[in-house]
This record gives structure tokens, sequence and C-alpha cells, in this order.
């Protein structure tokens, strides 16, 4: 079984890193919870590419990324165990080094890095399950034999229900769901 493991909301709290940045920069805090949309910084005036700077911005701190789970190399330790796990990540190609070290930093053992230029969509890349946190990867993949692991976030809790979707609320219950199975199916598995 293949597994692409994404980085930015799964493993990496790049909303955290975002929030202190946009705070530094103009002194206003964004809470959380506002953070309901993939595109969420439109509502703060920024344009696209203002927002792909402060996220790489965010990387270039890496040291200070923190990530989402406590565990998270057991987590993903436990993955390896039930699949070949590579790391599916889509940014700026500044980045790709800094994520690259922050794994490392953190213990998180992969087998291929797999880096997807923003230009192009991790759905050309061919995986039996996907765990992401992008309601546009989800919604692209809704509906195909390939399974995809939500994983839940403020951003993509309005992603409509599909038997190839299933919301997770930690790396430990995809572990359990492709272990215990859960009854639930997986597509080309
Ligand atoms: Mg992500």
């Amino acid at each position: 079984m293949k597994i692409a493991l994404d980085v930015d909301g799964v493993l990496a709290d790049l909303a955290g890193m975002i929030i202190r940045l946009y705070e530094e920069d103009t002194g206003h805090r964004i809470s959380r919870d506002m953070i309901t949309e993939w595109e969420f910084w439109v509502k703060l005036s920024m344009t696209r590419q203002e927002f792909i700077d402060l996220i790489t911005r965010s990387w270039r701190r890496w040291t200070e990324l923190q990530p989402i789970e406590d565990d998270v190399a057991e987590d993903v330790e436990q993955l390896n165990k039930v699949g070949d796990v590579d790391i599916l990540t889509q940014r700026p190609a500044e980045t790709v080094e800094y994520v690259k070290q922050w794994l490392k930093q953190h213990g998180i053992k992969y087998r291929r890095f797999m880096w997807v230029p923003l230009k192009a969509s991790k759905t050309s890349f061919i995986y039996d399950v996907y765990i992401d946190d992008s309601p546009h990867l989800a919604e692209k993949l809704a509906n195909t034999r390939r399974t995809v692991f939500l994983y839940d976030q403020n951003w993509n809790r309005r992603v409509k229900p599909a038997p190839n979707i299933r919301r997770i609320s930690s790396l430990d219950e995809a572990y359990q769901l492709l272990t215990c199975g859960d009854g639930f199916e997986q597509g080309s598995v």
C-alpha cells in the first residue's frame, strides 16, 4: 500500500507560524477560529503571492515551527509498518530544504520525499491513501478508488462526505483505520 503524507496542516503547524508572522508584521492577531477556509488570506486582503511569500518566510523559521501532534515521529513510524510512506507536499521551491530539515529534526522517517510544485497537482501522483488537510484535494479525489484521510482542520469542514473520504483527527486514527478496517472500504487496496 502506498501512502502519501502531507506536511503543512498535518505534521507541521504552519497556521500557527503564519498567525505569528502576521502579528509581527501588522500588530494584529488572527484567531485560529477565523481560518475557516483554505483561501483565508483573501479575508486578510492579501494576494495569493503575498500569502505564498508568508509561507516561505514561515518555513525559513523552520526551527520554530511546531509539530501538530506531540508524538508525530512514533505516529509516522506506525504508518511505515502498514505501507510505504512518502512525503507528498506542495510548496514553494525554496521551502523544500527547510521541510527536509524539519522532518529530520523531528525524527520523522519516510520512504521518499515527493515535492509537488505550486503549478502542479497532487492528483498526478498516484497513491492508495492520501493523508491530507486540503479540501480541494479531497474534492478532486472524491468518488475515486483512492482513499483520502482528511485531517480535520477548521478549513476543511465543508468537504462533502464521499465513500472514499474519511475524516480523521489524529495520525493514530489513520493507522487504526488501516489496520483494523472499521468497516472502511479502501479504494484500490
Ligand atoms: Mg496540507
